[in-house]
């Protein structure tokens, strides 16, 4: 049963991490390889979240590496970011098998983790990978052929759905696509803060209270 004060509690992304632990919270512990929890800088502006690891990353327990990874390093590159100065996470942390889609009980128990994440590193921006995460994040049914490119606010954050560079590996189309997409994310980065958004200054006052109080929160989290 997931301990939600606890994971709220944690302060870091390293003691999250340290949290999560050998976690045996949902079926999915019986067929992992390894969990993937998440890399990148603690302090990006901009994050990525994706649905699940896949074979690579399951194996290798990081998340895109492989062709995909190889494809979101190129996308980054062409707006001048390296993969060090942006954060990677997945919904899930552990590879649903056959890469099925994840299960109502395993998001109950994983997407937490999640949150705490997007707490922990507060970015500005989050682009969403696929069809699977920006539903999941912006609380929609609509498909990401429909909401790519566009952006959207959740709690204070820029939202930008682009589709998962797995599915455009072998669609030159879809690949021109996230290009674009790309240079769309570049502006949303490039754009002034607006009343309600978390702002470079909201951010370090936010972490500054963090550090001197860490109080557990509410028992349901609230989403980002
Ligand atoms: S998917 Fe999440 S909840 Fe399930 S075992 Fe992996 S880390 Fe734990």
């Amino acid at each position: 049963m997931m301990d939600h004060p606890r994971v709220q509690a944690c302060e870091t992304l390293e003691e999250l991490r340290s949290y999560i632990g050998d976690c045996q919270r949902c079926p999915l512990a019986r067929t992992r390889t390894n969990l993937v929890f998440g890399v990148g800088s603690p302090r990006a502006r901009l994050m990525f979240i994706g649905e699940a690891p896949g074979r690579n990353e399951d194996l290798q327990g990081e998340p895109f590496v492989g062709a995909a990874g190889k494809l979101l390093d190129e996308l980054l590159a062409s707006i001048g970011l390296d993969r060090s100065e942006v954060y990677i996470a997945n919904v899930l942390k552990c590879r649903p098998p056959g890469n099925r889609d994840p299960l109502p009980e395993e998001m109950e128990q994983c997407t937490p983790f999640l949150e705490q994440q997007v707490r922990l590193v507060d970015p500005e921006v989050i682009a969403t990978l696929g069809n699977f995460a920006t539903r999941h994040v912006l609380k929609t049914q609509a498909g990401i052929t429909r909401l790519r490119g566009r952006l959207f606010r959740s709690a204070g954050r820029k939202v930008v759905p682009i589709y998962h560079p797995a599915a455009a590996l072998y669609d030159r189309t879809k690949q021109d696509v996230l290009f674009e997409d790309f240079q769309r994310l570049k502006a949303v980065l490039e754009m002034p803060a607006e009343s309600g958004d978390v702002s470079g200054a909201q951010r370090t006052e936010a972490r500054t209270r963090r550090s001197e109080s860490a109080q557990p929160g509410p028992e349901q989290p609230t989403l980002f």
